[in-house]
């Protein structure tokens, strides 16, 4: 491609060889596409995790497929697959440890963070230093960190940036089965009668599951959304209830099916506790309440009863509009509730389904070492703890009895002065955390802060030292979508200059401490860690003891759990469908839930109420998605979308900058959109953008149970610039 567009989209290549060529596996295509191989790997932007074909030509990546044959995706990617390959190429990476903006190498920057790890530990105790860790690592690396962080290092303070999307599924699941795990399975999406997605705007986050949904032409979709989301326009039924309203809603459908006689009473009596509690609570819920609360209205709430209740196979999913929320766990309880007392659990096409964000958020969940010890064990269960003690040949009491802070708390403790330093890996907290002004004064208090990355950011500037990692596509392991399918993602490219694989990073630091031949015997790559897992997880809920990288080869990705004696190649497709859980006496949990009234501060200076969210050209905080020019034409820079009715009160033009402040800062100069998408009162601003950044108007408050902070609803005024100056 050539001219103008093409220097656009950042596409020329009238410097290369035209023409087409064949190719084995695709037929005719451009001939400087053609590759020495295709290499098989999955996606390393979003849960879906779509199965991809990379064309690899003397070392560089030149193109990108879908895999055909994979279960996911079958051969689709959405445009931030398609274009992946690009980041391999992208300006902006690490290419040698520095340490106080000086290169330095290896040696010396590692020995200089352990070092002063040490003196600060000795000095101020272990609860000194804290690590942030990602979703974004293969899951080899993921539990190879948290042996070296908990039994290496003996820090108590780990947690990663799971908790700023997922935690609140984490422990709803944990409240109501017993354990973590997501039940469902993509293909339900084909077999479920009802698909009700509340806050999940798949159509821009989770593209690849949108086809799945529209697919399936026989169900009735409902889209829980206060905004007219892309998503919520192919839905049949679109509930646009106001903000933080989703637990008045649920408990109404559930009073209104108890009022129809739509309870499937038999798996209530088998399988669950709570019913007697929960029937008296539900008792206040009546529809005028209900209607008046939510702002829709009573046929359509009775309709979604029905709907829900007369449907032999519900699928209920959601993503972050129900996590990112200060009662986002005990939101995921009462789904899952709803979905226990109608029978709607461990049936094809029936499950209450976290959709997860990143691409191996699951694989730190399972393996982590952070919000529970690697297989999902309790750090208060001490039959679990004797069990991993002699797993692992160490003495129990080497093992943490509680978790340490969460991220929040981690921030706090800076702040407090508790903590002095942080090492931070893949992740860009400058521009994802809420109240950025607070977390600025967080890492600006620190002595020592580490930053582990494959790209510059905003959190690497403000780094004393940083270490350049291999990204997506540099290194060999394991991503686990949200499924619970495990999918290999392979090295297609070397990492450039001196930057290391995060595992080659972790067994360096190992060797340093003294702790590599206890902690991670005999390992010398990433299959050596997979290899320990799979016997670790063996017989816990994430069972991964039958899966090797041969039978993910074999199968295109394999389900957990899954043992030797997993008939199934591909392992097993949903969870609990014995009607048997996680919790001591095997019977989910049914949860009362009262919603607690939406935070409206100082609504006569802010009287605009924030929701933010995601567009489908980026990914995050735009590390990799703001490098590739495709990309960044489509979305160059962030927006605020507003209700005609309010832009007319306040006399503001489509298309003019505008201020948008809260209690906590401002945003100057973002671009604003007109549209009926969002509703009066009410402002919406994708949280991407680092100039734009909608993290400084968010507040720190965070859900109690889960630490997973409130981004959704903050209050905020908006004025012409022209006025503020
Ligand atoms: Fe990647 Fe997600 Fe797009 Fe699939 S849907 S190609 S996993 S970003």
């Amino acid at each position: 491609m050539t001219g103008r567009l093409a220097t656009w989209l950042g596409l020329d290549r009238s410097h290369e060889p035209i023409g087409y060529a064949p190719d084995e596996q695709f037929g005719m295509i451009a001939a400087n596409r053609v590759p020495d191989e295709w290499i098989k790997t999955t996606c390393g932007y979003c849960s879906v995790g779509c199965g991809m074909l990379v064309g690899v030509k003397d070392g560089r990546a030149v193109g990108v497929r879908g895999d055909p044959d994979h279960p996911v995706n079958e051969g689709r990617l959405c445009l931030k697959g398609l274009s992946e390959h690009l980041t391999l190429i992208a300006e902006g990476r690490l290419t040698s440890p520095m340490i106080n903006g000086v290169p330095a190498s290896w040696d010396r920057a590692l020995d200089h963070v352990i070092d002063r790890f040490q003196e600060l530990t000795n000095e101020h105790g272990p609860q000194a230093v804290a690590v942030l860790s990602t979703g974004q690592l293969v899951t080899e690396e993921f539990y190879a960190l948290g042996k070296l962080v908990r039994l290496g290092f003996g820090f108590a303070n780990y947690d990663g940036n799971t908790t700023l999307c997922m935690a609140s599924a984490v422990s709803g699941y944990k409240m109501s089965f017993g354990s973590d795990g997501p039940p469902g399975a993509y293909s339900d999406f084909a077999e479920a009668d009802v698909i009700m997605l509340i806050g999940a705007n798949i159509a821009d986050n989770h593209p690849l599951l949108t086809p799945r949904v529209l697919a399936n032409r026989d169900a009735t979709v409902i889209v829980v959304d206060p905004r007219v989301t892309k998503t919520a326009m192919v839905a049949d039924i679109h509930l646009a209830i106001k903000p933080r309203t989703d637990i008045v809603l649920l408990n109404g459908i559930m009073k209104l099916l108890i009022d129809f006689d739509l309870i499937d009473h038999e798996y209530v009596a088998a399988h669950t506790d709570g019913w007697a509690a929960l029937a008296e609570h539900l008792q206040t819920y009546t529809a005028d309440y209900v209607t008046e609360i939510c702002g829709i209205d009573e046929e359509t709430l009775t309709n979604v009863a029905l709907k829900i209740g007369h449907s032999p196979r519900a699928l209920i999913a959601w993503t972050m509009g129900v996590n990112h929320s200060i009662q986002g766990a005990e939101t995921v309880a009462v789904i899952n509730t709803l979905c226990a007392i109608t029978g709607n659990i461990g049936r094809v096409g029936a499950a209450p389904l976290s959709i997860t964000g990143q691409c191996n958020a699951m694989g730190t969940r399972e393996t982590g070492f952070t919000a529970s010890m690697p297989g999902y064990r309790n750090y208060d269960d001490p039959k679990a703890r004797a069990e991993l003690a002699e797993l692992w040949a160490i003495d129990p009491s080497r093992l943490p009895t509680a978790r340490g802070l969460a991220y929040p708390d981690i921030i706090e403790g800076i702040i407090g002065g508790k903590i002095k330093a942080l090492w931070v890996i893949g992740t860009n907290p400058v521009v994802s955390f809420p109240n950025r002004e607070l977390l600025e004064h967080a890492l600006n208090k620190l002595e020592l802060l580490v930053v582990q990355d494959g790209f510059e950011t905003p959190t690497t500037a403000k780094a004393h030292v940083t270490l350049p990692a291999a990204i997506w596509g540099e290194k060999e392991g394991t991503f686990t979508n949200s499924e619970r399918r495990v999918s290999r993602v392979r090295k297609l490219v070397e990492p450039p200059g001196a930057a290391l694989s995060d595992f080659d990073i972790f067994m360096d630091i190992a060797d340093r401490l003294g702790v590599r031949d206890e902690l991670f015997p005999g390992w010398k790559q990433p299959q050596d860690a997979f290899d320990e897992w799979t016997r670790i997880s063996a017989g816990r809920l994430c069972d991964y003891s039958g899966v090797t990288y041969d039978r993910i080869a074999a199968a295109g990705g394999v389900q957990w759990p899954c043992t030797e004696t997993t008939q199934e190649l591909a392992g097993t497709e949903r969870l609990y469908a014995d009607g048997k859980f996680s919790t001591p006496n095997g019977r989910a949990k049914l949860h009362c839930v009262t919603n607690k009234p939406l935070y409206t501060g100082n609504r006569r200076n802010y009287p605009l109420i924030l929701n933010t969210g995601r567009t489908v050209e980026h990914w995050h905080t735009r590390t990799k998605t703001g490098r590739v020019a495709i990309l960044n034409h489509l979305a160059p820079t962030g927006w605020i979308e507003m209700n005609p009715a309010d832009a007319a009160s306040l006399n503001l033009r489509i298309g003019e900058d505008v201020r948008v402040t809260s209690e906590r800062g401002h945003i100057d100069r973002i671009p604003l959109r007109v549209t009926a998408t969002v509703r009066a009162g009410e402002v919406f601003i994708p949280f991407h953008f680092d100039e734009m950044c909608a993290n400084r108007l968010t507040s720190s408050q965070f859900d109690p149970i889960s630490r997973e902070p409130n981004y959704k609803q903050c209050d905020v005024r908006v004025e012409r610039v022209d006025n503020t100056i």
